[in-house]
């Protein structure tokens, strides 16, 4: 399978913790670059449009600039290795195989706003991944590059490595802080966002791997170079994590703004065992479902967006006619209830009683008041916690609902 414009997952970089192998592909060379011209680096990573690859698609020199331009004193860099998202399995992938990319990109940031710390914060369910990061922010410690970003930044940067909670809430951005500061991961509110106040009150960057992954080569090559790897208005490339009910499921390193049905079709092999093509959860399961008539949709932020879903991580669960959508909107709405931190008693209760509806429909046991009861629920609750995990629930029972609603009324008593 032809994979174009390889810039993450191309084969030779894939060296695991040999830096002198990543040296010798090119690697240090965006960030020898950025050590020339430290002033530079936002404006490049502003004019290649780079995207917060963990969710939400935030452009990653709007999360810099403010850290920059902060007084002096400790500053965080955070790599958020957390992924613990069903379906979504690209920043493993990268931390395991090619934690050097990673590494430099935090350290470019490291740079840009200097920053005295990085932190690498993985999750320890994915044990090769973090023996391979620890291993990888050994070996640059003593590195002249290192040695020079320390020159830089105007004093010691502690790269450190740090085990994150594995818990689906940890990867959110004031948990990922809460965690870092030793705590349980529990949210917060925001603002103030991290860039204001983050790890013991310092100004912070949290930044998804695949984000940090990007910026060597945005440095390397220069922001037009990057922005050309996309299609259309897209710039760059994307890792999405293709699974479910297709022939070839996998991570596929694509230009950003690759259609749905090339994703699925071209490049996934097609459906598996010949069936229909009925509906996607797209970037991890808390988003509007993507169904037929969103086959043509080019898989970049806008685009997404426009068709009322979000890109989110690049997660893609395809779903075959002949699928309950009930039961998969059940199974993960069962994921986030378990999630769920428990601060915030419309997200304890509410994911709760979003899990018990659904089941009940699921096993034939709903009546019509169970049906109302769970678009009521979807009315009242979003926007009553202090995270995003009560209204990514909500929004994927919601629009299950409006778009195979026939399956919902099919599965009442009565
Ligand atoms: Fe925790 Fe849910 Fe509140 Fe988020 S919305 S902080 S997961 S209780």
């Amino acid at each position: 399978m032809e994979q174009l414009n390889q810039v993450l997952l191309r084969d030779d970089i894939r060296v695991g913790a040999d830096l002198d192998a990543w040296l010798a592909r090119g690697g240090g060379e965006g960030l020898a670059k950025a050590l020339q011209d430290p002033g530079a680096i936002i404006a490049e990573i502003a004019d290649a449009d780079l995207r917060g690859m963990g969710g939400a698609g935030f452009a990653t020199h709007r999360k810099w600039m403010p850290v920059a331009a902060a007084r002096e004193g400790d500053k965080y860099i955070i790599c958020n290795g957390n992924e613990d998202e069903p379906g979504t399995f690209k920043d493993r992938f990268l931390l395991e195989h090619t934690p050097h990319q990673v590494i430099e990109g935090a350290l470019i940031a490291a740079v840009a706003t200097r920053a005295n710390h990085v932190i690498l914060y993985v999750n320890p369910h994915q044990p090769l991944c973090l023996a391979a990061t620890r291993q990888a922010a050994q070996q640059w410690q003593p590195h002249p590059l290192f040695v020079a970003v320390e020159r830089l930044v105007g004093g010691p940067v502690a790269l450190r490595v740090v085990p994150s909670s594995g818990l689906y809430i940890g990867g959110e951005e004031t948990a990922v802080i809460a965690s870092v500061e030793g705590g349980f991961p529990f949210p917060r509110r925001k603002p103030p966002f991290p860039a204001e106040v983050g790890v013991h009150g310092a100004p912070t960057i949290v930044n998804n791997t695949e984000t940090l992954a990007h910026v060597p080569g945005i440095l390397r090559h220069g922001a037009q170079w990057y922005r050309d790897l996309g299609i259309g208005n897209a710039a760059g490339t994307k890792l999405y994590s293709l699974s479910g009910d297709v022939l070839h499921p996998g991570l596929y390193e694509l230009p950003m703004g690759t259609s749905l049905a090339s994703l699925v079709f071209q490049y996934g092999g097609g459906m598996l065992l010949g069936k229909e093509f009925k509906a996607v959860f797209t970037g991890g399961p808390s988003n509007t479902l993507l169904t037929k008539r969103d086959l043509d949709v080019a898989l970049d932020f806008d685009s997404v967006r426009q068709r009322r879903s979000r890109l989110g991580t690049g997660a893609m669960i395809v779903v075959s006619e002949g699928t309950s959508i009930v039961r998969k909107v059940a199974e993960y709405v069962s994921f986030f209830a378990q999630g769920s931190c428990g601060q915030c008693p419309p997200c304890k209760g509410g994911t709760f009683q979003l899990m018990r509806l659904l089941n009940r429909l699921d096993t034939g046991r709903a009546v019509r008041a169970d049906l109302e009861a769970l678009e009521n629920l979807c009315r009242i609750l979003p926007g009553s916690g202090r995270c995003g995990l009560i209204d990514g629930a909500v929004t994927v029972v919601e629009s299950s609902v409006n778009q195979f609603r026939e399956e919902y009324e099919a599965l009442l008593m009565g």
